[in-house]
């Protein structure tokens, strides 16, 4: 981090993003500001979590907070960087500060400096957690796997005549049941026309054969996100549908193969955007090709038709394109993949059920 604060001209940033605070500090806590200069770091927590902190990280320093002796956790933190001495900018995370606490740090600047301080500066701890070390990986792959493991025991409840909500609900216990901590967003069952809205919010419909089913969920294991999508169907698929998701299921692939360090992330957004265009649904792909996934699900690099990142090594990025035609049918298939030395490789291993097959349990086989 020290490097990133040269490159920004900052003394200082504070951190009060729960992903980013842990990350740079090993600590789990929903709460508190982290604090982090070129020379020295400490965690500024209340009473909840001062145990805590001593656990996962006895050799950081901890300015206990409270709320008699401080008036606020703000100027707690503001205190600490003054007493330092030399902080003359720090940075501060807006994406993640409430507009009330900016005041709080804001008035407390001027108190202590007699001047305003602080810096906007987003998005500088997200650049390291763009590439995974193995740690990381094994914790990505942990939480991909109690997904997979999930969904196939869910799947035994998938006929015809059950709810997408009934239907979610089964797969959300199977999550925890096999390990996650929770979802890691809200589940997408989305059924028949449903499945038109890409974010597409669980309903009471009741799922028949012939439609498209897509289910987008994920896991939260140990800190870290899955992501995965899989559409599926009961009985035989119409035309229509049969052709879209051959589409998806064929861009999908592609951009996957694609995957290795050098390409851009808006390349890759083209491999699959250009197939589904040449197949006249250019249109219906309506949203970018993938993110990264790591502590949150959605997370750098974007890949999006205007993005130039640079694929590296290390890197988890989903691939999932899909086709949406409003009050007929949607599709989208989805995977996490890590971007290695020499290609990529999928962190799920759930099979995708293939035209002919009458249930999504016939892939397993
Ligand atoms: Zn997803
Ligand atoms: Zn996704």
């Amino acid at each position: 981090m020290t490097e990133i604060l040269e490159q920004e001209n900052l003394d200082a940033l504070l951190v009060s993003s729960d992903e980013n605070r842990f990350y740079l500090s090993g600590f789990t806590g929903s709460a508190g500001y982290f604090l982090i200069t070129r020379t020295a770091s400490q965690l500024v927590a209340d009473g909840r979590y001062w145990n805590q902190v001593e656990e996962q990280c006895p050799d950081l320093g901890l300015v206990r907070f409270k709320l008699e002796t401080h008036g606020n956790i703000g100027r707690a933190a503001l205190t600490w960087l003054h007493q330092l001495g030399g902080i003359e900018r720090v940075g501060i995370e807006g994406r993640n500060l409430t507009v009330s606490d900016y005041g709080i740090l804001q008035k407390e600047s001027q108190t202590l400096w007699n001047r305003d301080v602080l810096v906007v500066a987003d998005g500088l701890p997200e650049r390291l957690r763009e590439c995974k070390d193995a740690e990381e990986l094994a914790r990505l792959q942990k939480a991909a796997d109690t997904a997979d493991e999930a969904l196939r025991e869910a799947l035994k409840s998938f006929r015809k005549g059950v709810r997408e909500n009934e239907f979610c609900a089964e797969l959300e216990f199977q999550l925890q049941k096999h390990g996650a901590r929770k979802p890691s967003f809200d589940s997408i069952v989305a059924s028949g026309p449903n499945g038109a809205r890409p974010h597409a919010t669980i309903s009471d419909r009741v799922i028949g054969e012939g439609e498209l089913i897509t289910l987008d969920f994920g896991s939260y294991c140990n800190s870290y996100c899955s992501d995965m999508t899989r559409t599926i169907w009961l009985g035989d698929l119409p035309e229509l549908e049969q052709t879209v998701y051959r589409t998806v299921r064929a861009a999908h692939a592609a951009a996957i193969a694609a995957v290795r360090p050098g390409v851009l992330t808006r390349e890759l957004d083209a491999v699959a955007r250009n197939l589904i265009t040449e197949a006249g649904f250019g249109e219906a792909f309506s949203h970018s090709l993938g993110h990264g996934v790591g502590l949150q699900v959605h997370e750098m690099p974007y890949l999006r038709s205007t993005t130039e990142t640079v694929l590296e090594p290390g890197m988890v990025i989903t691939i999932e394109p899909g086709i949406y035609l409003a009050g007929k049918t949607g599709c989208r298939v989805e995977d996490t993949v890590v971007v290695t030395a020499d290609g990529g490789y999928s962190l799920n291993h759930t099979p995708y059920q293939e035209l002919g097959q009458q249930h999504p349990l016939d892939a397993f086989a």
